[in-house]
């Protein structure tokens, strides 16, 4: 993983000086002496990370970090401002034009390294989730990734975890208008808290104490309900060794006392957002991925699933010389029910209709909702009269199941009609597929409630 990096500064021995510090450690680097070209680079997708000048005739570093917020393009690319100016002020300043951190002049080439490695990490990952979250709204199966930018709710939930008293009710103080603080003294329940409580942001106070905070950073990054939580770290100025050991832990940002209250309540919102924009993302990916496999209503499979799935099993079959026989599953007159009972009602009568159908075939049956009220069973391993003799029980059963609605005092009653084919050897799915389907017509044809098995 190597991280291209864009160096602007209007002074040529300054970038030299970067570029030079940020090469050895095998980035790659990109200079700009200007705002205006900084941004034009940026917007051509040329670079992972900006460090960038604060003081600079023309366009300041303060407005190059709007421009990039403001655009679509750069609005998540991580801006380090390097600035000679150090005071809360000038930073705070700096945070709410949207910067990430700081670095002050003379830069100190740990401390330079340290942060350009934990930004280009969580650049590289919020690359990965948009496209992935990208590629589902391209397939139609979520919203599109834009909408997932904003978000009204700028509260965060905050866990501090601090065991000094008056250390502890400063930061409170400072917090708690603007965030839900939770607070842990004993730092052992630290990760389960910030598990159960639904946590955006963990601030960990160092070198109060015996307990070594580092530690705990080490273990949420270990842990699966912690792993992309977000943690800030305060510490004291001559605490520098472990703060750049925390970043290289996986710590996301930090903060030194005396902790300036705006200054803590910049970088709180910046972790914030960038979790739940983070999370928005996952969250997108995580529900196409469950959108392409299962159907919501029944949890049974659904056709997309079914698509992929069926070739295989069939070229399986085709090798082994095994049979496989393909169920196709209609309600008769299942307008009725809704229009009967209700749409809810028939929902339920559905979901009944699919916990029906899994307990009677066998466990290595593919059961899919094709949709509406139509199901597929793919059965490998049985041959044509075995699945006849499978499909005339499930027939059965569903004539004579109650399917309970509304408050359960009026069972309902369905039947299905079945069409059934076996796979021979020269075919393909969609054959299988067509002569199911044509076997299920013949069973309503004929008057429904009844099992075909397709002759061809
Ligand atoms: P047939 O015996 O010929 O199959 O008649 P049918 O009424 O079962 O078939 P038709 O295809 O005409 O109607 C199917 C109905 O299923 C229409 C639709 O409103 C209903 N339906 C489809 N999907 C759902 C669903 O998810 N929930 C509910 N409640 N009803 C659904
Ligand atoms: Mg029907
Ligand atoms: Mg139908």
């Amino acid at each position: 993983m190597t991280a291209r990096v864009l160096v602007v500064d209007d002074v040529q021995p300054n970038l030299k000086l970067l570029e030079a510090r940020l090469s050895a450690e095998y980035f790659e680097v990109m200079t700009a002496t200007n705002g205006p070209d900084a941004i034009a680079i940026c917007k051509m997708g040329g670079c992972d990370l900006v460090l960038l000048d604060v003081m600079m005739p023309g366009m300041d570093g303060l407005e190059v970090c709007r421009r990039l917020r403001a655009a679509s393009e750069t609005v998540h690319l991580p801006i380090v401002l390097v600035t000679a100016l150090d005071r809360p002020a000038d930073r705070v300043r700096g945070l709410e034009a949207g910067a990430d951190d700081f670095l002050t002049k003379p830069v100190d080439e740990i401390a330079l390294i340290a942060r350009v490695r934990s930004l280009a990490r969580l650049k590289f990952s919020i690359d990965e989730l948009r496209s992935r979250a990208a590629h589902s709204a391209a397939t139609g199966a979520v919203e599109s990734v834009e909408t997932l930018e904003s978000d009204a709710r700028e509260r965060g939930r905050i866990l501090l975890v601090d065991q000094q008293r008056s250390s502890f009710e400063r930061l409170v103080n400072a917090l708690t208008p603007h965030h839900d603080v939770i607070q842990v003294d004993e730092p052992g329940e630290a990760l389960a808290k910030a598990a159960s409580e639904n946590v955006d942001l963990m601030i960990i106070s160092l070198g109060l104490g015996e307990f070594d905070g580092l530690r705990l950073c080490s273990q949420a990054r270990s842990h699966e309900s912690t792993r992309n939580l977000p943690i800030l770290l305060i510490a004291d100025r001559e605490d520098r060794q472990k703060v750049l050991r925390g970043l290289e832990l996986g710590v996301n940002d930090y903060l030194s006392r005396p902790v300036d209250r705006n200054e803590l309540l910049a970088r709180a919102r910046t972790n914030v957002r960038q979790k739940r924009y983070m999370d928005r993302l996952r969250q997108t990916v995580r529900r196409s991925v469950e959108m392409a496999l299962y159907d919501p209503l029944t949890g049974l499979n659904n056709r997309r699933f079914l698509e992929r799935r069926l070739p295989a099993m069939i070229d399986t079959a085709r090798q082994r010389g095994a049979p496989l026989t393909m169920m196709i599953l209609d309600i008769d007159h299942f307008k009725r029910i809704n229009d009967t009972y209700g749409h809810d009602a028939g929902d339920l009568v559905l979901k009944g209709f699919a916990a029906e159908l899994q307990q009677i075939v066998r466990g290595g049956d593919l059961v899919c909702r094709l949709g509406g009220e139509e199901f597929l069973v793919a059965m490998p391993g049985l041959d044509a009269t075995h699945a006849a003799r499978m499909a005339e029980r499930a027939r059965q059963a569903i004539e004579n199941k109650g399917f309970l609605i509304g408050d359960g005092s009026h069972p309902v009653s369905i039947t299905v009609s079945i069409g059934l084919a076996d796979f021979r050897g020269e075919q393909d799915s969609t054959d299988l597929y067509r002569r199911a389907d044509r076997a299920l017509y013949l069973s309503k044809s004929a008057g429904r409630n009844r099992v075909t098995l397709d002759a061809a």
